[in-house]
């Protein structure tokens, strides 16, 4: 099965594949995005959702190799975690197989990107070693936004989200490798041609990251599902501040249309990239061209468009 890769210049992105998440995620994801609102909505459709408007997402991680570094940004839900979403409980995926297929083993990462610390973003930051949790990239620097570390370590958090933390977050942190990063409001290069954009309300730390010289951004989940670049205002249920999630998802659709930088969701299923165009008040995701990124996308077996 190929992996679907993106190149542009001497900027390679890959993803890589963890699983598609069952249809009732949607509706509980993103109430607001009824079957009315995204039938209403043909150029979702086949790709990202049925035809009777319910969303595709999946999960999934993109490996970046940008100037010889090897990046990894996000990492799933991860193998064999005990999760209170059935979706997410006790998986077993061949993730790092089709990280090995993409020519890449955990050793070779050297630097895993957090977007923010949700359950289903940083999974295979870990995996079981027998005994407990180790490290899945021995020798990544693994990073996050300082201001995302500081918002849970201050939380009140439930037991669920403790169990994460302990299995998913502190096995990082208390192995050395895990870096806080000040995020200012223009941005911050972590290291040539990877970038962290600021996109607060999903939760308070969350980033957008840049990749090459306008190449693409991967959402994160500042965009949980195409649907939202025509309806920004449509909210998830777990996002921390709702209207200062809007304010980013708009501000960072409309810095991105009419650029030709391709957009990567963290959670759209294949094609998963597309650019941004204005429609009317809102905005678009169109099928990409050759003019920017050359595009070398195939569709893996068993995610044809029905
Ligand atoms: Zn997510």
């Amino acid at each position: 099965m190929p992996t679907p890769t993106w190149i542009a210049g001497d900027l390679v992105i890959q993803r890589i594949d963890e699983t598609e998440l069952p249809p009732q995620t949607g509706p509980w994801l993103l109430p607001d995005a009824t079957p009315d609102v995204v039938t209403g909505e043909p150029w979702l459709r086949p790709d990202f959702a049925d035809a009777d408007g319910v969303l595709r997402l999946t999960t999934h991680s993109f490996a970046v190799t940008a100037g010889g570094l090897r990046v990894l940004v996000d990492t799933g839900i991860g193998n064999g975690k005990t999760r209170a979403n059935p979706a997410w409980h006790d998986l077993d995926t061949p993730y790092l197989s089709r990280l090995a297929a993409a020519g890449h083993a955990p050793e070779d990462i050297d630097l895993v990107v957090l977007t923010h610390l949700h359950t289903d973003h940083v999974g295979w930051n870990t995996r079981a070693d027998g005994t407990g949790w180790t490290p899945t990239f021995p020798n990544a620097r693994y990073v996050t936004a300082r201001a995302e570390w500081d918002y849970w370590a201050s939380a009140d958090l439930d037991e669920p989200r403790r169990a994460m933390f302990r299995d998913s977050v502190h096995p990082i942190r208390d192995a050395g490798l895990l870096d806080l990063a000040d995020v200012p409001p223009q941005g911050v290069e972590l290291a040539p041609g990877v970038r962290l954009l600021p996109t607060p309300g999903h939760t308070p730390g969350h980033v957008a990251v840049a990749l090459g010289d306008g190449a693409a951004v991967i959402t994160g989940d500042c965009v949980h599902h195409p649907v939202q670049l025509r309806h920004p205002a449509i909210t998830s249920c777990v996002d921390i501040d709702p209207r200062q999630a809007v304010e980013s998802r708009r501000r960072l659709l409309a810095s991105l249309a009419g650029t030709g930088t391709l957009l990567l969701g963290s959670h759209f299923p294949a094609p998963t990239g597309g650019l941004v165009e204005r429609d009317g008040e809102s905005f678009r995701l169109v099928p990409g061209d050759d003019h920017h990124v050359a595009f070398i996308v195939s569709r893996p077996v068993g995610e044809a468009a029905v």
